[in-house]
C-alpha cells in the first residue's frame, strides 16, 4: 500500500480525529504500562496519587489498539530524516504566532470545542489534571507547570502539521536503525524509505555511541516542537525540558531502547521523565478540575517561569 493512502488526508486534518487518535494512543500506552507492571511488580514507587486507582478501568482498549495500529503504520512510514529536517527548517523560518501560555492553553482547547462533545476530556482538563496531581503529591512548582504545559505542542495542529502522524503518538529517533524491539508494532517500518538507506538503517546511523540524546533527532511531533519553543523562552530546569521532550519517547523511557546514545546527563533525565509519566497517563480518571478556580494559581506559576509572558509559538 502506498503511504499516502493509509489515512485519508481530509480525515487526517479533522480535529475530532486528532483528539480521538491522541486518546487512543494514551489508552494503548496505559495498557502497555499495566502489562509491564503485572510482569515486574513494584517499579512505580515514585508516584503516590494513583495507588488507590482501579487500573482495570482503563481496559477498554481493543478498539483503540486497532485504530492506533493504522495510525502508527502511517507515522512509521512517513517519519524520515528528510521530513524531520524539513519540519525543523519550517519551525525556524516560518512566521510564528505570539501569545501567552494561558492563551495557548485556550487556543489548544478549541481543538475539542469544535469537535464532538463525546470525546472524553478537553485538552485544558487533561493539562490541569496532570498539574493538579503533581501539585497534590507535593512536587516542585516547575514540575507542576510542566504538567500544565506538556501537551501544548499539539498546537502544531494549527501550525502546519501534515496530519496526525506528525503531531501525536510515541516518538523515536530518526537517522539510525529503528529499534523494532522497543517501538510499538514491529514490522511497521517496512515502507519507510530510510530503512533502505545504508547509513540511516545502520545501528548508530548518523550518530555515535554515547553522543547524548541532545544530539539525536527525535521524530517530529508535539513533544519535540514544544521543547524547541520553551527551551529558550522559559526558566524551566533541564528536568522539565526533558519531561516535555521525551514524554512520548516510550521506546526509551518505558522499553529501555536506545540506551547506547545516552550520556551521563541523560541518566538523570531518564529518571525525571519516568517520574513524570504516571501523571500524564493516570491522572485522566481524576475529577474534573474547575478551570476558573484554578486559573489564578496557575497564572502566577506561569509568570514565575515565563517572565517575558508573551511567547513565540
Ligand atoms: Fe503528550
Ligand atoms: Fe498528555
Amino acid at each position: 500500500m502506498a503511504p499516502g493512502v493509509l489515512i485519508d488526508d481530509n480525515m487526517s486534518r479533522d480535529s475530532l480525529q486528532l483528539e480521538e487518535t491522541s486518546d487512543n494512543i494514551d489508552k494503548v500506552n496505559v495498557l502497555k504500562d499495566q502489562l509491564k507492571q503485572q510482569q515486574q511488580e513494584g517499579w512505580d514507587s515514585a508516584s503516590r496519587f494513583d495507588t488507590e486507582k482501579d487500573k482495570s478501568k482503563f481496559r477498554q482498549y481493543t478498539e483503540a489498539c486497532d485504530r492506533v495500529k493504522n495510525f502508527y503504520l502511517e507515522q512509521h512510514t512517513k517519519q524520515t530524516v528528510a521530513y524531520n529536517l524539513k519540519a525543523r527548517h519550517a519551525f525556524r523560518f516560518q512566521k510564528r504566532d505570539e501569545m501567552t501560555i494561558w492563551e495557548a492553553i485556550e487556543k489548544l482547547n478549541t481543538l475539542i470545542d469544535e469537535s464532538d462533545p463525546d470525546t472524553e476530556l478537553s485538552q485544558i482538563q487533561h493539562l490541569l489534571q496532570s498539574a493538579e496531581a503533581i501539585r497534590r503529591d507535593g512536587k516542585p512548582r516547575w514540575m507542576q507547570l510542566t504538567g500544565l504545559i506538556h501537551d501544548l505542542g499539539k498546537l502544531l495542529y494549527f501550525y502546519g502539521s501534515e496530519g496526525q502522524w506528525d503531531v501525536v503518538g510515541d516518538t523515536f529517533p530518526v537517522g539510525c536503525a529503528f529499534d523494532e524491539k522497543s517501538i510499538i508494532y514491529p514490522g511497521s517500518f517496512s515502507l519507510n524509505p530510510d530503512t533502505k538507506d545504508p547509513v540511516y538503517s545502520s545501528k548508530y546511523g548518523i550518530y555515535s555511541p554515547g553522543c547524548g540524546l541532545d544530539n539525536v533527532m527525535l521524530s517530529w511531533g508535539h513533544d519535540e516542537y514544544l521543547y524547541h519553543v520553551v527551551k529558550d523562552q522559559s526558566l524551566l530546569p533541564d528536568e522539565a525540558l526533558a519531561m516535555i521532550r521525551y514524554h512520548s519517547f516510550y521506546p526509551w523511557h518505558k522499553e529501555g531502547g536506545y540506551r547506547e546514545f545516552m550520556n551521563e546527563h541523560d541518566e538523570t533525565m531518564l529518571e525525571a521523565v519516568r517520574a513524570f509519566n504516571p501523571y500524564d497517563l493516570y491522572s485522566k480518571s481524576d475529577g474534573l478540575p474547575d478551570v476558573e478556580e484554578l486559573k489564578p494559581y496557575y497564572l502566577e506559576l506561569i509568570d514565575e517561569f515565563f517572565p517575558q509572558k508573551v511567547i513565540r509559538w
